[in-house]
């Protein structure tokens, strides 16, 4: 009974809109920190897993050996490797491609590489505007790896897993 007159005098007194004031009122004069993306951004951790590249070594040749370890630890089954045997007896991938709709980013076919060759660069920004443009190919990683190898190295330099 008190507590319904209570609530009667509140309503009476716009006792909530003031509560809602109040609160507006603090923000109103608080620090503003609201990043106006694209010219600001947040920083990144260099753990940060956006779109895939494949790596070369310093030599120009891919360091992928086809192991497919990457390909059979994927939960999404994204991965699709078919290789071949070179003349030189080295195995190396004729087709990589990683479908970008099917992935979820964990990382485990970074994880799981033996040569460091797959790896999930700080790239997000990236978009599709024809269909099939969601399969990236080895081609594509390996432009990738190539352009950013730099970033990448340094990212893979702090991070102590790869110590
Ligand atoms: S990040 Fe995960 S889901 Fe995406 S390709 Fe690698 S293992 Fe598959
Ligand atoms: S990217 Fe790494 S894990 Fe995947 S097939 Fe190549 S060497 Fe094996």
């Amino acid at each position: 009974m008190i507590k319904a007159i209570v609530d009667y005098f509140r309503s009476l007194l716009l006792w909530e809109l003031v509560q809602g004031l109040r609160l507006t009122g603090r923000y109103l004069f608080a620090r503003k920190i609201t990043v106006q993306y694209p010219d600001e951004k947040t920083p990144q951790s260099p753990r940060f897993r956006g779109l895939h590249a494949l790596r070369r070594y310093p030599n120009g040749e891919e360091r992928c050996i086809a192991c497919k370890l990457c390909e059979v630890v994927c939960p999404a089954l994204a991965i699709t490797i078919e290789s071949e045997e070179r003349e030189d007896g080295t195995r190396r991938t004729t087709r990589y491609d990683i479908d970008l709709f099917k992935c979820i980013y964990c990382g485990f076919c970074e994880e799981s590489c033996p040569v460091d060759s797959i790896v999930e660069t700080r790239i997000y920004e990236y978009h599709f505007e024809r269909r099939g443009e969601n399969i990236i190919t080895k081609e594509q990683l390996l432009a990738i790896g190539d352009r950013y190898e730099e970033q990448i190295a340094a990212d893979r330099a702090k991070d102590a897993r790869y110590r």
